[in-house]
């Protein structure tokens, strides 16, 4: 597809691409090596890594492959969470030679959320690929990733429909994702794929932090973008090992919680908390009726009965959560809300 293509959808989105960023006085302060081509970007390449040298230097140049055939600008931006190894004198070396590459170094290791928001931060094109460093990730997937969004969508997450890691990992994670999928709403198989293609609205407006890089299309969807997947080529490990172990999985449950309850329910904190409550102390109140009606009418003894003990916990729990759902509306309503509303267009 020709670049000329692309040009109806981004018309449609005049408010909501905001100006190039080469034209920003601040960028042209910087000092000579983190200055921007002045021509404008049409693609943008992020990549977080963390102790992957052995890596990179295939990588680039399965890279440079891709992205040569595209025939568009593209800039390619590493960034480096603080690896203790040779990887940032090798990006340093490959960067010689390359001037689409640019290259951030953390001061120390801060996870993969982080580097994905300084990328987003960074990127200057339209459209915004995210890959892992790894090669688990085929670079050639990328005009792929790039045409389905120009069917219209704002995030395009690649699904690694056959996954090659080992099964300590797959089956977690076919769990984890049915529940994200469950909770969410969403129908995509796979969350947490590393490459993903996205609007430029999408990275400008979404917050990662934590851990929250495996919840990027549930925190775009519930921002209103349109979100689906798209299958890739997956790759075994070729060097190195994973980062994540198996702590993964009850910190992204955790996470999970934290998506939920920042994007579904931050305006209206009662909604969860009043109906679970409300469930609860209805429960509660029906068993402890229950058993005063059999001690008041039939003399039933109470004090040998855990049931008793149940039902009155279900009526106290009850009440505070219907008690914190308040307390959240309270704090809900004395907050400013207008700047978390996204606006899509503006036509005057
Ligand atoms: N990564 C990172 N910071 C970290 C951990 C990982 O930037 O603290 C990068 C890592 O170098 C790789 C990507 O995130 O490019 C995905 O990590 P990994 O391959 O270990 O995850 P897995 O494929 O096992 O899910
Ligand atoms: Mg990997």
């Amino acid at each position: 597809m020709t670049d000329q293509q692309t040009a109806p959808v981004e018309q449609q989105r005049p408010v909501a691409v905001p100006s190039p960023k080469p034209h920003d006085p601040q960028r042209r302060q910087r000092g000579p090596q983190q200055q921007r081509q002045p021509q404008g970007i049409d693609l943008s390449v992020v990549i977080p890594l963390y102790n992957e040298e052995a890596s990179l230097r295939e990588l680039h140049q399965q890279l440079r492959q891709a992205l040569g055939r595209m025939n568009m600008r593209y800039e390619i931006l590493f960034i480096d969470d603080g690896s203790t190894d040779r990887s940032f004198n090798v990006l340093r070396d490959l960067k010689r030679n390359d001037r689409h590459m640019h290259v951030v170094r953390f001061r120390r290791n801060y996870g993969k959320s982080a580097a994905l928001a300084v990328g987003f931060d960074k990127a200057q094109g339209p459209i915004i690929i995210t890959m892992d460093a790894d090669l688990q990730d085929d670079p050639a997937e990328i005009p792929a990733l790039r045409r389905k969004l120009e069917e219209g969508y704002d995030l395009v997450s690649g699904w690694k429909r056959v996954r090659h890691d080992p099964l300590s990992k797959t089956i977690p994670s076919r769990f984890f994702n049915a529940v994200v999928r469950r909770l969410s709403g969403i129908p995509i198989h796979d969350f947490n794929c590393g490459l993903k293609a996205y609007r430029r609205d999408v990275v400008k407006h979404l917050r990662v932090y934590g851990e929250l890089h495996r919840f990027l299309p549930v925190l775009a969807h519930w921002e209103g973008f349109r979100v689906t997947e798209h299958p890739v080529q997956h790759r075994p490990r070729k060097y190195g090992k994973t980062k994540f172990g198996l702590t993964r999985f009850w910190k992204g449950f955790l996470d999970l919680l934290t998506v939920l309850f920042t994007t579904r329910y931050l305006r209206r904190p009662l909604h969860l908390f009043g109906f679970w409550g409300l469930v609860t102390a209805f429960v509660g109140s029906v068993i402890v009726v229950w058993l005063a009606f059999e001690k008041i009418f039939f003399g039933a003894s109470l004090s040998n009965r855990p049931l008793f003990l149940g039902g009155v916990l279900l009526l106290i729990v009850g009440i505070q959560f219907v008690s914190i759902g308040l307390i959240g509306e309270m704090i809900s309503r004395s907050q400013a809300a207008s700047d978390e509303y996204q606006i899509r267009d503006f036509l005057k």
